[in-house]
């Protein structure tokens, strides 16, 4: 049984697809996704050994060996142009999620989706699929076992620019004076905020509890650069309080 988080992962893969996972180490996903029918084919994508060694035991185990393919590679230069539809990234830094996919960005001719689960830096993750012709179709946010995850989908479609446009539009803040900025729904999901589950309140109770934690130690510097900075992250923790106190 896949956990939750693997588990809405999987569902968003398009029916019957052929789809490679980056950073796939136990390649739990792989395996389940092929023996559900929901993937034909999967690459299993690791760069480091110890997770390959997994991976490859894992798949030999289930004896799918035929339709479960593991690569020792860094990102995508485990896949060919055109030999998957959908790419799954999950478990890391947004920011090692975006370089995995600019550095293989010739790779995606062909993928028409993209599942991907940062740890951390989801607004990166939201940014470069917004300069890169991705439409963010779907954004889940779950809590499991203490952590919290948001699992990001978004299609490729030749509408996406305008698509994006309305999807980053500012509009206003329910109850508020004042606008969900597209700085502001890049940070906070700009379908998330549409619909917020108890997880995201959670997640952003603990980042403005993060944010004043910060300003509370940079107050104490006399530094003109530390004083800028307070303002900057002061601004940023009220409005995330704003939003919180108008969408609760
Ligand atoms: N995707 C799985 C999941 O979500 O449960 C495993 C996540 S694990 C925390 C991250 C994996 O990514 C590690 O096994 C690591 O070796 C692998 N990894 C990190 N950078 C990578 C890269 N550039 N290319 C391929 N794999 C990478």
């Amino acid at each position: 049984k896949l956990s939750a988080r693997l588990q809405h992962i999987a569902d968003r893969l398009p029916s019957g697809c052929r789809f490679a996972d980056i950073g796939s180490d136990h390649a739990l996903l792989p395996v389940y996704a092929v023996q559900s029918g929901q993937a034909c084919f999967a690459v299993a994508g690791e760069v480091n050994e110890g997770p390959l060694e997994a991976a490859k035991r894992q798949v030999a185990e289930a004896g799918e060996g035929k339709r479960v393919s593991v690569r020792k590679g860094n990102g995508l230069a485990v896949i060919a142009p055109g030999e998957v539809d959908a790419v799954t990234i999950a478990g890391m830094g947004g920011a090692l999620i975006v370089s995995i996919l600019s550095a293989g960005i010739d790779k995606l001719e062909g993928v028409t989706r993209l599942v991907l689960q940062p740890n951390v830096g989801e607004d990166l993750v939201r940014r470069w699929l917004f300069s890169n012709g991705w439409y963010l179709t779907e954004e889940v946010i779950l809590e499991e076992d203490g952590k919290i995850y948001e699992i990001l989908t978004a299609e490729r479609s030749p509408s996406a620019s305008d698509l994006n446009d309305k999807l980053y539009e500012e509009r206003p803040i329910p109850g508020s004076t004042n606008s969900f900025t597209k700085e502001l729904l890049l940070l906070m999901g700009p379908r998330l905020t549409q619909q917020p589950n108890e997880a995201w309140f959670a997640k952003w109770e603990s980042e403005i509890e993060k944010l004043d934690k910060i300003i509370f130690s940079v107050a104490a510097s006399k530094q003109e650069a530390a004083r800028e900075k307070e303002e900057v992250l002061f601004n940023l923790s009220n409005q995330y309080k704003e939003v919180l106190a108008c969408l609760q």
